[in-house]
């Protein structure tokens, strides 16, 4: 279906706002940063799909990080892609594994993975699903900084009198 890519956005962040706002630990909540473009994007997508890969990098996002940090969640569009990315102040990945990191189980360290519980499936799912929709994922991360997730859709020119070239 033809979807408003900011409005479906805001959607599933609003879900996440939700559950932290029922934590009964203030001092433990984690603050979602939307910077989006105010341009609306409309891509032509499987709006389930894409909740999915959404869902799994923003739960990697908060089960990776201290509590109570911050995590930017950004939405801009280039020439071709909408581009979503969702940046976190957590543990980040070790310069050898992130070429690893989309592999089927694959997990960082055993020990500390242990501790977080996790299949390892949900990145090597969403780059699969990510695929399917025409575009890809990938990371930008610091070991001991944090972690950028990236994801690319491409988006079909959609003439509602916007001037698509002046961007
Ligand atoms: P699940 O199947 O429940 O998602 P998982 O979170 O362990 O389990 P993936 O989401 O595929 O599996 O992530 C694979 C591994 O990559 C994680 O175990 C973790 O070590 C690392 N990882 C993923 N996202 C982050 C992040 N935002 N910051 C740091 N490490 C991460
Ligand atoms: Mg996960």
């Amino acid at each position: 279906e033809y979807v408003n890519l900011n409005e479906l956005l805001n959607y599933i962040l609003n879900r996440f706002d939700m559950i932290i706002e029922k934590d009964d630990h203030p001092e433990k909540q984690y603050s979602i940063k939307r910077e989006f473009t105010d341009k609306d994007i409309w891509v032509e997508l499987d709006t389930d799909k894409f909740t999915q890969v959404v869902d799994n990098l923003m739960n990697n996002a908060i089960k990776y990080s201290p509590d109570g940090s911050e995590i930017i969640v950004r939405l801009l569009q280039t020439h071709n892609y909408a581009i979503l990315s969702v940046t976190d102040q957590g543990l980040g990945i070790p310069r050898k594994d992130v070429p690893k990191i989309f592999d089927r189980f694959f997990r960082v360290d055993k020990a500390r993975s242990r501790k977080q519980g996790g299949t390892g499936l949900g990145l090597a799912i969403s780059k699969e699903v990510v695929q399917l929709l025409g575009g890809r994922i990938w990371v930008d991360s610091v070991e001991g900084k944090g972690s950028t997730f990236y994801i690319s859709l491409p988006f079909e020119k959609y003439d509602a009198g916007d001037d698509w070239d002046a961007e």
